[in-house]
This record gives structure tokens, sequence and C-alpha cells, in this order.
């Protein structure tokens, strides 16, 4: 389960000495890794309060390194954002999605959307939309199925260039969520001309909604206005049943965490897609 995961993660622990070995060590790992597929995704399922349906799900990337193990993205995406590496790695995740929707689809499987993670450099980069045409060239309708989680960093960046960039890649399909909301500088103030159609609370007002009246506080002022732009609210990081339940009594729309499923390798994201689950 969860917690075999989050045993199996090592940190990356090179054998050289200084620091700038580290880096540079990762660096070429990274670059290696890209080389030889040793990335691959896990798929987290995000279920609707109102239907008890699994209706999305989470993409997150998993690195299988062939010394370290399994070494967690918490690592290697924050180093691969200050090198700028993050946007190989970005259009990896890119591709192997476009390729996991032509194969489903081509097996005749029902598709629920996927939400990818992207840095704010990517999404922002001039060529984006090509990368983005180049990778689903084979067949544009399974843009449909394409979900984008955006963090709030990014809208720190000129408005008008992000609110551009939304607003042509909201007209292929692709759906546009602001992740870890809450914590940065993004207030709903903010969004509030943004074309977007998710708001993910982030996971630490979760944590706390059995032990601070605050958070609560927090999260219901969240769905109040994120219901009054029209948005739907994801609560990360469910653990608990009452914390579940609490978040069904103050409207929330939809949640994700390990109470309902940890992120699953393919083979068991499948098997659940074809169980129909009910939560
Ligand atoms: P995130 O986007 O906030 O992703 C949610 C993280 O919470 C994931 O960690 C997920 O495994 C974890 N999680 C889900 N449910 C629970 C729960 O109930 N409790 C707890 N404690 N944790 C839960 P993960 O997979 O280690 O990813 C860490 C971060 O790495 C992500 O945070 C995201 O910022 C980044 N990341 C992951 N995959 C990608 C990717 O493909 N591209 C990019 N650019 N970044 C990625
Ligand atoms: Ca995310
Ligand atoms: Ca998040
Ligand atoms: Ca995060």
């Amino acid at each position: 389960g969860a917690r075999r995961e989050e045993r199996d993660w090592v940190w990356f622990n090179s054998l050289t000495t200084t620091a700038v070995d580290q880096r540079l060590t990762l660096w070429q790992d990274i670059q290696v890794a890209l080389e030889e597929n040793q990335f691959f995704l896990a798929f987290q399922p995000i279920y609707n309060l109102s239907s008890n349906q699994p209706v999305s799900a989470e993409v997150l990337l998993r690195w299988r390194h062939p010394q370290q193990g399994l070494i967690s993205p918490a690592v290697f995406i924050p180093f691969a954002e200050q090198t700028g590496l993050v946007k190989r790695i970005d259009l990896w995740v890119l591709n192997a999605v476009a390729r996991q929707l032509r194969q489903w689809s081509k097996q005749g499987l029902s598709m629920p959307r996927l939400a990818l993670n992207l840095s704010g450099i990517s999404f922002l980069r001039p060529d984006f939309e090509l990368m983005l045409n180049n990778a689903f060239s084979e067949d544009f309708a399974l843009l449909k199925h394409l979900e984008f989680e955006l963090t709030e960093g990014v809208l720190i960046e000129d408005m008008e260039r992000i609110q551009d960039r939304i607003d042509s890649i909201r007209q292929l399909g692709v759906q546009i969520a602001i992740d870890d909301f809450g914590t940065g500088y993004s207030s709903l103030s903010r969004i509030r001309n943004l074309a977007i159609d998710h708001i993910k609370i982030d996971r630490s007002f979760i944590d706390d909604i059995e032990s601070s009246p605050q958070s609560c506080k927090i999260i219901e002022a969240i769905l109040h206005l994120a219901h009054g732009l029209r948005l739907k609210v994801v609560a990360e990081g469910v653990e608990t049943e009452a914390q579940l339940h609490e978040l069904r009594q103050m409207g929330c729309d939809l949640v994700q965490g390990y109470l309902l499923s940890r992120p699953l390798e393919r083979a068991d994201y499948e098997a659940l897609l074809n169980e129909d689950l009910e939560i």
C-alpha cells in the first residue's frame, strides 16, 4: 500500500563527496533516465463526491534508478526545475501520457481524464503548443482527456501572457487546474479572470481538518468563492474517514488521497477502471 511506496523511496545518496559532485551526478543520471526510459507513470484516481465514482486521475512521475531504486519526484523535480531539466522531463511525461491515452483508446477502455503536473516554465515556453500538437498529432480528439495542473508559482508571471496561453490550450479541450492552492502567491482574486476548471486545495489544509477549526474555515471559504466562480474543487491528500466526511459536509466536489487509493502502476489502475469501484 501507500506505506510500502514510502518505505521504498530512497534519498539521492551518491558515493561522491561534495554537493557539487552530487548535483552533477544527479544531472547526468536524469539525462540517462530520459534516454533509457527509467521513468514511468503512476495514476492516482480522483473521485467525484456526488457520484462516488472515479472521474479522473493524477499522473505522478516515478523513477526507477538502476542503483538507487525508486527516487521520489519530491527529490528530483525541484532540482530539475532549478537546472532547466524539467522542460525535458515534462516533454517526456506529455509524450508518455499521449501514448498511454492512444493505447487505451485502441483497447476501447473507458478513459477518465488524466491530469498531469506541468512546471510553469514548460507551460509558458513559446513552443509549448507545438509540443502539444506533436505529442497528440495522431489523434487530436484525445486532448479532451487531458488536464494540466499548474502550481500557483506560475501566477506570479505576467497575467496577460498566462491568460492567453490558458485560453488557447482550453480551446483544444484541455482542462486546467491550479495545484497546491492556498500555499503560495495566488489568491482567488488573482485567478478570478482566468478561465480555469479546477482548484486543488493543498494537502496541508486537509491534514488539519480534525485539529484546526481555522483550516476548516479556510476550506469553506475556498469552496464558497470557487463555487461562485463556477470552479470545481479537489481536496488532495485525504487520508481519514473523518476528513472525507467533513469534506462531504462542506460540499467539496472531488477528492483524492491514500484513503481512496494510493498512486497505482498502470496494470493496477486499469484493473480499478474495470472494477468500477465506488467509495
Ligand atoms: P503534487 O502535484 O502536489 O502531487 C501530490 C503528491 O501527494 C504526490 O506525491 C502524491 O503521491 C501524494 N499523495 C497523494 N495522496 C496522498 C495522501 O493521502 N497523503 C500523502 N501524504 N500524500 C499523498 P509525489 O508523487 O511524491 O509527487 C511529489 C510532487 O512532485 C508533486 O506534488 C509534483 O509537484 C511533482 N511531480 C510529480 N510528478 C510530476 C511530473 O510528472 N511532472 C512534474 N513537473 N512534476 C511532478
Ligand atoms: Ca499535482
Ligand atoms: Ca498538489
Ligand atoms: Ca505539491
